[in-house]
């Protein structure tokens, strides 16, 4: 047996220690290295990304942009086509005949301050711009090429319609803007419907707490990926008062593209008069056989007209067509229009600041026939609307309007066979709540199998 000393006993712990020290640190290092690997091997991978990034074709307006360095700027206040082309480095003689050459197509003064242009450049050291593209609009872009010979064109940029759905159920003390709101949708839905599909036989201003609805609608894409906006609702269903109403959108015109909204029963949902003579106003006054007057003694004056109050010099519209039988005035009524729309209608319009008809004139629905006033016996600026049914004056409001353009015999066939799929498709979109209720359903059914399963295992 060897005696070991202190002393080399202490050399060799120390040795050991340098060792493992030595070792330690040697491991330290490598794991320094091998993560310094990984992370070179991240930046590569990144850089390996960047690049297949690049490889990715990119197209616009026709163009695939990885041919060219892409400048995008948007015109200047007092920008000219030749400033722009001379701040990228082109002469003068040059813009001249691309200006000349490109007149035809697009004439450059109409450029507009603020609206996108891009420039495509050549991809070598000397960037010059081959391609000028100007974009009017979001849909609309036009092309001056001057790459070889000089040549322009108009284009528009690829659209794509998504259709969507959508629903909502009006909570008391909530609105079906909130509705729309709490769920991220456009507003333009209510709008929609509001004033194109049920503008008639609903009032959205008398929305009530349980009216809901369900629509299939279509959003609009430029360039798959630019949102811009509602393009149109294809069908509707709304529960108003829990009476159901449909609406589906159907071309009864293919020539003039006309297109309007039937109910299930193909229906026109649009009516052959507007509900309002004037746009954007507010009833201050309802047709009421029974209105008393404190003024005159609070004896009854009935009111057989209604009045639509809205600023002077508001556009007065005919309600539907027709032609003027009076376009005179009166101390009471002041200028006034009347329109004879067929054998049982006819409408009046009061207290107009100037009158825009003749009698005898034919009148289209929406046609401008004078401009809100106060003359005659008035006492704010509005509108006083009669409207006649076989030569008794009634409440408007209160009428089966006719329907504006019933559909023909022979559409009517075409259009049952139209909505089918959409009816299906509408009948079978859930409301939320009923979505709710299939989940708290299926729970339930859960529950009772464990019950069921745990009587099993107690039983056995
Ligand atoms: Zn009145």
């Amino acid at each position: 047996m060897k005696l070991i000393t202190g002393e080399k006993m202490f050399n060799m712990i120390f040795k050991n220690k340098t060792l493992q020290t030595v070792l330690l640190m040697l491991a330290i290092f490598a794991s320094i290295i091998s993560c310094k690997k990984e992370i070179k091997e991240e930046i590569i991978n990144d850089e390996i990304a960047l690049e297949e990034e690049k490889e990715i074709e990119r197209y616009e307006f026709g163009f695939k942009l990885n041919d060219y360095v892409v400048v995008r700027d948007t015109i200047r206040k007092g920008d000219s086509f030749g400033q722009i082309l001379e701040r990228n480095k082109i002469g003068y003689p040059q813009i001249y005949n691309i200006v000349e050459k490109a007149k035809d197509t697009f004439n450059i003064a109409r450029l507009q301050e603020g609206k996108p242009y891009t420039l495509l450049c050549s991809k070598d050291s000397l960037q010059l711009p081959t391609c000028f593209i100007y974009q009017p609009n979001k849909e609309d872009y036009v092309v001056i090429n001057f790459q070889d010979s000089i040549h322009a064109y108009t284009n528009k940029k690829p659209i794509k319609y998504v259709e969507k759905d959508a629903t909502g159920t009006i909570a008391p003390g909530s609105s079906i803007s909130q509705v729309l709101d709490e769920q991220g949708l456009s507003q333009v839905l209510v709008y929609m419907m509001a004033d194109d599909i049920y503008a008639w036989t609903i009032d959205f201003n008398r929305l009530q707490p349980g009216d809901k609805f369900k629509v299939i609608y279509t959003d609009k894409y430029i360039d798959d990926s630019t949102y811009a906006g509602v393009h149109n609702i294809k069908a509707a269903y709304f529960e108003h008062n829990k009476e159901p109403f449909y609406a589906f959108e159907f071309e009864t015109d293919k020539e003039k593209g006309f297109r309007d909204y039937f109910s299930e029963e193909a229906k026109n949902l649009r009516r052959a008069f507007l509900k309002a003579p004037v746009q954007f106003s507010r009833v201050s006054s309802r047709y009421n056989l029974k209105r008393r007057i404190a003024y005159y003694g609070n004896r009854i004056r009935p009111h057989k007209g209604t009045d639509f109050a809205a600023n002077i010099g508001t556009p007065i519209l005919a309600t539907a067509n027709g032609t003027v039988t009076k376009s005179s005035y009166t101390r009471g009524n002041g200028k006034y229009v009347k329109i004879k729309h067929n054998a049982t209608y006819s409408t009046q319009y009061l207290h107009m600041k100037n009158r825009n008809v003749k009698a005898g004139q034919f009148v289209k629905q929406g046609d401008v026939i004078g401009w809100v006033g106060m003359t005659g016996n008035t006492g704010g600026p509005h509108v006083c609307y009669r409207f006649w049914k076989n030569g008794k004056q009634v409440d408007p409001f209160r009428q089966k309007l006719p329907e504006a353009e019933p559909i023909s015999d022979s559409l009517k066939i075409e259009f049952l066979e139209f909505i089918k799929p959409l009816k299906f498709q509408l009948d079978n979109i859930n409301f939320l709540e009923e979505e709710m209720n299939m989940k708290i359903d299926s729970t339930e059914i859960l529950d009772k199998q464990i019950l069921i399963e745990d009587d099993l295992i107690s039983k056995e």
